[in-house]
């Protein structure tokens, strides 16, 4: 294989998926994956870039972070409770138009459709650390280990670009067999475009000229987006890599604060592994998990049911007193 190989497609030729359940590789499927995956990253890093040249020419304003904040917390809802704890998990119930909105804001993250995201995700719980996981730092997807830094290469960015896709019949029940995750997913491009347009009206309607609406777009599209993304990246690479473990998973799954931040919560990823219906990612005291805290409040407003709770003497039989540091 050659660095050029290496580098775009991460692994395309390098095992047969026919012989992993629930992977389908290359085809037009895989063209069209990896094709998808490079625009969205493409109008991140392009749009981060831009705003980055602007900063240092013409400086930062207090509109351009006020989008900056508003929508990376609007989308990071869409991933954290949206993406993670409801199309994947089933963690709770919501209304339809609580599913909806959740579905919307996932596809303003732009990565991927929700429920090609969520479907990759339950293929990642199915197969975690092993062949078939389509983005561990230990091993690739046809089971071969990886060394440490090509491993978190493919974890954290490589995979995306493989040509392998998740097969809808082996994982898609509960989201492609979704309506509304469907619809918004067969819609993804509309909703990227909304979230670039929404911040451009903010920065338009608070500093009345084209050239605010500009900056507030893209601090509010693609910078929130390219720090949002590589916070939920780093729960498939650095969380299977760095970090602490509380329970016994099988697996090489840590507990990260660092994505804990980024991520509202979702860095208590060893205890994710542990637990994964549950709602709540920060078991164990002391461990911060602001998502779990939303969704308890949609629950007491009444607007979410059904929310997956773990019993405390489970946890508490499970939780090792030990914290492996690697
Ligand atoms: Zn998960
Ligand atoms: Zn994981």
């Amino acid at each position: 294989m050659s660095s050029a190989d290496w580098f775009l497609v991460d692994g395309w030729a390098r095992g047969n998926a026919t012989e992993v359940p629930g992977m389908l590789q290359g085809g037009s499927l895989g063209m069209l994956r990896t094709v998808s995956n490079v625009v969205q990253q493409a109008i991140i890093h392009i749009g981060t870039a831009w705003a980055i040249w602007l900063a240092f020419t013409k400086g930062v304003t207090a509109i351009d972070l006020s989008a900056f904040v508003l929508f990376y917390v609007l989308t990071g809802l869409g991933a954290s409770l949206g993406l993670h704890r409801l199309f994947s998990h089933q963690s709770f119930r919501s209304p339809r138009w609580l599913h909806f909105l959740l579905a919307v804001f996932a596809s303003m993250c732009m990565q991927g459709s929700p429920a090609r995201w969520a479907t990759d995700h339950q293929r990642h719980h199915a197969c975690s650390d092993k062949a078939g996981d389509p983005h561990s730092p230990i091993v690739d997807p046809f089971g071969q280990p990886m060394g440490y830094w090509r491993g978190l290469y493919h974890a954290h960015w490589g995979w995306m670009f493989n040509g392998v896709v998740t097969d809808k019949a082996v994982y898609g029940r509960t989201t492609w067999g979704d309506p509304v995750l469907r619809f918004v997913s067969n819609t993804h491009y509309l909703w990227i475009a909304l979230g670039l347009v929404l911040p451009w009206l903010w920065g338009l309607w608070l500093g009345g000229t084209y050239e605010a609406a500009l900056s507030a777009m893209l601090w509010g599209g693609p910078v929130r987006a390219c720090l949002m993304m590589h916070g939920v990246l780093s729960a498939t690479s650095l969380a299977h890599r760095v970090g602490s473990q509380a329970f016994t998973t099988g697996d090489h799954s840590r507990n990260n604060w660092l994505v804990v931040v980024l991520t509202f919560g979702d860095g208590w990823h060893n205890n994710h592994h542990k637990f994964p219906r549950s709602a709540r990612h920060g078991l164990l005291p002391g461990q911060i998990d602001i998502a779990a805290r939303i969704i308890e409040l949609l629950e007491w407003a009444g607007l979410v049911k059904g929310v997956v709770r773990v019993p405390p003497a489970m946890i508490e039989r499970e939780a090792q007193n030990i914290r492996v540091r690697v």
